[in-house]
């Protein structure tokens, strides 16, 4: 389900505005729940002209009507007045596409019942969870800076997720070294080719090295290992047989490794290669605004989602239980201001079972960061919108999702 709410205001949303639009979107071929009970009152009772639509709007207090959008049977338009001058307009549907779209088409009928442009009655409320204010409240509670500087200007996802992959492998000399026929182990959900490109700019950027390797064919064992190419050519031109099953080199393995340098600690120090993921995955699932600023407390980062604030922490290793709870403290105070929160620990390592039911949302399989994140994010979405619906749908007990029809 995607949910998308705009508010309207302006001095006063009298009944005849109100009768106007709706007038307008069922002449459109919407099927709105007041015409309904409009037309059911009407099968019960006789006609009086003072029971018209617009009329009978002037007597309620409150305005709110479910309307389904013609040949949209997944979509969903709710408009209620919020207060006297608040007009809030919420289309919920399948997917993003399919909201946006009826969206668009709503708001077109809207304005021409108020005879006006709609952007006159957007930026009264524009900032009320927006991202001005984010920057302003959010950034300085948190204490967070937005540094903005990269370190190794590899802000796609591929590269940090090698790099992570890469620093759970095998130490040769003292460093996690893989083969590059492991590659597609590295990055389990991305073409071969991919991988390739990743680590190639991990190469160019200092912080992996291509060493060339002879493997044994029979026993695995590491025969030969060079930095540069020739040594191993003049090895394989020789005839210098294989220590453990006798065999010429020139028919052993001949492969190369990849070995995290020096240059990998100062990045994976401060968590910056997750914290860095996290920021392109939750830009890329839709976020308003992104800060991090790694290493310097509980909490990594912070993000707006839908009026929503996620507070973070991204983390190596497995967290604890204490790092959880000073996440929530800090989540308190951006709550205290106000904000719906959401506190998510974020670690590339399988986190204790019991962290699940603290109240923060753990994220510890990296390799499906957007997936998991989807699944965080489509409940921030949710809470959204239960915080949006009328009052009247309430006592229902119904919810946007219940207003939907199954797929
Ligand atoms: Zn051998």
């Amino acid at each position: 389900m995607y949910v998308e709410s705009v508010d309207f205001k302006r001095q006063a949303w009298d009944a005849k505005i109100l009768g106007d639009l709706l007038t307008r979107l069922i002449a459109n071929g919407y099927q709105g729940l007041l015409a309904e009970i409009h037309q059911a009152a009407g099968r019960f009772s006789r006609p009086r002209p003072d029971r018209s639509l617009p009329n009978s709007l002037g007597q309620a207090d409150g305005f709110t009507d479910v309307l389904i959008p013609p040949a949209q049977p997944h979509t969903r338009v709710i408009f209620f007045l919020a207060q006297p001058d608040l007009l809030r307009m919420i289309v919920a549907g399948r997917n993003q596409t399919e909201v946006r779209r009826v969206a668009t088409a709503t708001k077109m009928h809207l304005e021409a019942a108020v005879g006006g442009h709609l952007s006159e009655l957007l930026p009264a409320v524009a900032d009320r969870e927006g991202p001005d204010r984010f920057r302003r409240e959010v950034v300085p509670a948190l204490h967070l800076t937005a540094s903005g500087g990269l370190v190794v200007g590899l802000r796609d996802g591929a590269p940090m997720q090698v790099m992570l992959a890469l620093r759970r492998q095998p130490a040769f000399r003292g460093r996690p070294t893989a083969l590059g026929s492991q590659l597609t182990t590295l990055l389990p959900d991305k073409p071969t080719e991919q991988a390739r490109e990743a680590m190639e700019r991990l190469v160019s950027s200092g912080i992996v090295e291509r060493w060339h390797v002879v493997i044994c064919r029979t026993g695995g064992q590491w025969l030969a290992v060079a930095q540069g190419p020739d040594e191993i050519k003049s090895l394989i031109g020789s005839n210098v047989a294989c220590p453990h099953c006798g065999v010429r080199m020139g028919e052993e393995i001949q492969e190369v490794a990849y070995r995290l340098t020096e240059a990998a600690d100062a990045q994976f120090a401060d968590n910056r290669p997750l914290c860095e993921l996290l920021d392109a995955a939750l830009r890329r699932a839709g976020a308003e605004a992104v800060v991090i600023d790694p290493g310097r407390g509980a909490v990594d980062g912070a993000a707006l989602y839908h009026g929503t604030v996620l507070v973070f922490r991204a983390r190596s290793g497995a967290p604890s239980a204490e790092e959880a709870a000073q996440l929530l403290e800090q989540s308190r105070h951006v709550e205290q201001q106000g904000w719906r929160v959401v506190s998510m620990l974020v670690c590339d390592q399988p986190a204790p079972a019991d962290l699940r039911q603290s109240g923060v949302f753990v994220v510890d399989n990296v390799s499906r960061l957007d997936a998991a994140l989807e699944e965080i994010l489509s409940k921030v979405r949710e809470q959204q919108t239960s915080a949006l619906l009328p009052p009247v749908l309430r006592p229902l007990a119904i919810s946007v999702a219940d207003l939907l029809p199954p797929d």
